[in-house]
């Protein structure tokens, strides 16, 4: 990996799960802008792993607003759906390493646990896991996986904390060198029972096999990066940079969100406006990515 790569390659990477709406088209026009503004390359990527959640017909309506508003992208979309084997891949080489098991637990059974241990710390994915399955035997585990119990695969976070390089860091443009504390997200689930991987491995594999050196996504992913770092160690892939950008919000002061019910990009569209206009909407204060990129501080990452 160079320690300064040139060119600008972001992506943006909305999940099927709804319409876009001004936040998303915010954090689209800002890794556009990015690679615009550079001579680099804008990456689109449908991230619709979880099949109950996720519909075609919002990826094609994604696709459209993008190009309503004027967005295009380079090279062809990267569906996450149809690339299920490389995440396996990921997952194998982890198990290889020593640093997956399997875990049979329910959400009661965690919530059980947690309540007979009497505290129940939170990492950024909720509730911390007590490590129930991690101190299975290999006979029980195996018994169990014969048996037809469905299983989950989580990280065992202290085994990688000892595999990987510390400290762990990443380069947010504008800001500099952030230390990385991926241990608090306890041993998190990268495949999930119903699905054959998770939101942080596919990520992770799929930044790395696009080759984004520039991720750029809303703050409230920010604490993320801590384990995606820890991922791209443990499987030497490389650390791209990143400029967690805030988050649009609405007139009464509270973030855009599907769940408040922000107005989506087609609706604005059946209301009339114009492309320009929500583009500048869109845009709110955001500011050049390009320039932070250019001006930004050149440090060797952990
Ligand atoms: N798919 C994620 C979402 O829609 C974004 C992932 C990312 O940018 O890292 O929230």
């Amino acid at each position: 990996m160079p320690a300064t790569p040139r060119t600008i390659v972001t992506r943006f990477a909305p999940s099927p799960t709804g319409g876009l709406h001004l936040g998303h088209a915010h954090s689209a026009l800002i890794g556009w802008r990015a690679a615009r503004e550079s001579g680099g390359r804008f990456l689109l990527r449908i991230e619709d792993i979880d099949p109950v959640r996720c519909r075609e017909e919002f990826t094609d309506g994604i696709l459209n607003d993008l190009r309503w508003l004027g967005l295009d992208w380079d090279g062809p979309v990267r569906v996450q759906s149809r690339h299920l084997p490389d995440y396996r891949a990921a997952l194998d080489r982890l198990t290889g390493m020593g640093l997956l098991y399997p875990c049979f637990c329910t959400r009661a059974d965690i919530l059980r646990e947690v309540v007979a241990i009497g505290h129940a710390p939170h990492g950024p994915d909720g509730v911390l896991y007590p490590g129930t399955c991690r101190r299975l035997s290999p006979a029980e585990r195996s018994d169990r996986i014969m048996a037809g119990a469905p299983y989950a695969l989580r990280l065992d976070m202290a085994a990688a904390l000892r595999h990987a390089p510390a400290p762990l860091g990443f380069l947010e443009m504008g800001e500099g060198r952030i230390r990385c504390h991926p241990s608090r997200f306890g041993d998190v689930v990268l495949a999930r029972k119903d699905i054959p991987a998770s939101y942080h491995l596919c990520v992770t594999h799929d930044d790395a096999a696009q080759g984004v050196t520039l991720v750029t996504r809303a703050l409230d992913l920010r604490p993320a990066t801590d384990l995606h770092r820890l991922l791209q160690a443990l499987l030497g892939w490389p650390a791209p940079r990143y400029r967690h950008h805030g988050l649009l919000l609405g007139a009464d002061g509270k973030r855009l969100s599907k769940r408040d019910k922000a107005p989506t990009l087609a609706a604005l569209r059946r209301e009339g406006h114009e492309p320009a206009a929500v583009r500048a909407m869109a845009a709110g204060a955001a500011t050049s990515s390009a320039a932070i990129w250019l001006a930004g501080p050149v440090a060797p990452l952990g």
